[in-house]
């Protein structure tokens, strides 16, 4: 076991963070405020070859992992520049392809996103369905060399910015009938495919979307890879998912950190800084001691990821994203109590990342499933639902 970063990774560290520095936080909010995008951060971040670190050298990657994919989300987030898009485009759908995707589909979509040229979007969540995945309605039917896709999606994010969205479906098995997950690339574009905004109270510059999706029609090489392996392509795509949301909340953690203990060091009220009060000094130092807790099952979750083991990744990658949401919303409202009124301005933007990170508790998956997820599979207890 090693916990010393490798030159390289220290050197990406760094060359993140610098990049992070020249956006900041201060263009993250403008760009929600106005309804812009991050796009030009976006764009360097391509071309720096950050958005593709962890996808395959032969499609335009960085041929590194989810480790170093990691270090890139949590350096922006700790810039207070965090890209959401990355949780979904090269780790879950990135991913996906490079595992899973037949070679044209990897030809055709890796060097794009890689690049960051293209962004894929990812669809699972359903109006009626929500946390129960047993219970998508969206179905694709074959219909000679082509699929019929129909269902619905909600908080889908990034959908204005894709140019497909890869959509968790179900098609029915050809011996049994029963339906079966299934996945598709459904180029935004594409006929019967349509999209709408959602109003969010959240400070993001991404956006969430519905989608419906009414009889699209789909060539029979939009279904990702083997239709009957669906299921272990979806996992192999949540444990990155969880593991760069954890990076995104880990780093916006330490954002607000950062911010509370330089104003913690230099606002005076009685006759010495206000960090030298325990009252205020304990609480920080929980937060970072919490922090670095969730950022080493993180990092756990990446290693064991990065080496193969999907399993043991899985159960890391949910206990990391559990940890990472809890730290990250204490910090943050710790960071606002140790701000004091000044947290409420916008010039420091506190109130406005409490909410951010106060998603990750809820999603790509709540806490409330985490936990039914441990207690089942790592304690062995029955399912409870
Ligand atoms: C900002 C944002 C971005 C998002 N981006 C995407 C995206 O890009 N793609 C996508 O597919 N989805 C996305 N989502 C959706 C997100 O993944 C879901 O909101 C999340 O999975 C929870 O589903 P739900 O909202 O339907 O809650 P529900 O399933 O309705 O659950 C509501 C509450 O009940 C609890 N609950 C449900 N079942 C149980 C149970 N068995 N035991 C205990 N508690 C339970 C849940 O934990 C939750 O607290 C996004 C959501 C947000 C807020």
């Amino acid at each position: 076991m090693n916990f010393t970063e490798t030159d390289e990774q220290v050197a990406l560290r760094a060359a993140v963070a610098e990049l992070g520095r020249k956006y900041g936080y201060g263009y993250f909010t403008r760009q929600a405020r106005n309804g812009g995008r991050l796009t030009e951060l976006w764009q360097e971040a391509g071309k720096l070859g950050f958005i593709g670190v962890n996808l395959p050298a032969e499609y335009g990657g960085g041929g590194a992992g989810m480790y170093e994919l990691a270090i890139v989300l949590e350096e922006l987030a700790a810039a207070g520049c965090g890209l959401l898009m990355m949780v979904v485009s090269p780790a879950i759908c990135g991913t996906i392809l490079a595992r899973f995707g037949t070679p044209e589909q990897r030809r055709h979509w890796l060097p794009k996103i890689a690049s960051g040229s293209s962004i894929m979007a990812f669809g699972i969540t359903e109006p009626d369905a929500g946390s129960n995945s047993h219970k998508l309605t969206t179905v694709a039917t074959r219909d000679g060399d082509t699929w019929v896709l129909t269902g619905r999606k909600v908080f889908i994010s990034g959908v204005d910015e894709a140019e497909a969205v890869l959509i968790v479906g179900r098609t029915a098995d050809a011996k049994t009938g029963k339906l079966r997950p299934a996945l598709f690339v459904v180029p935004t574009d594409a006929l019967g495919f349509s999209f709408q905004p959602i109003d969010m109270d959240i400070l993001m510059p991404e956006k969430q979307f519905l989608l419906f999706l009414d009889e699209v029609r789909l060539p029979a090489d939009a279904l990702v890879g083997d239709e009957s392996a669906a299921l272990l392509q979806l996992f192999a795509g949540l444990n990155p998912e969880r593991i760069m949301a954890s990076a995104m909340a880990i780093g916006s953690g330490r954002y607000a950190l950062d911010k509370a203990v330089s104003y913690a060091r230099e606002r005076t009220v009685w006759s010495v800084p206000i960090g030298a009060h325990q009252g205020l000094a304990h609480p920080l130092a929980q937060v970072k001691i919490e922090l670095e807790l969730a950022r080493l099952m993180m990092q756990k979750a990446a290693v064991l990821y990065d080496a193969g083991d999907d399993m043991a990744a899985g159960e890391a990658a949910n206990m990391a994203k559990y940890a990472a949401a809890e730290a990250s919303v204490r910090t943050v409202d710790q960071a606002i109590q140790s701000l004091g009124g000044s947290s409420m301005t916008s010039e420091f933007g506190l109130a406005g990342l409490l909410a951010n990170v106060r998603t990750t508790r809820i999603a790509p998956v709540s806490r409330e499933m985490i936990l039914n997820f441990v207690a089942q599979h790592s304690l062995g207890l029955p399912k409870s639902y």
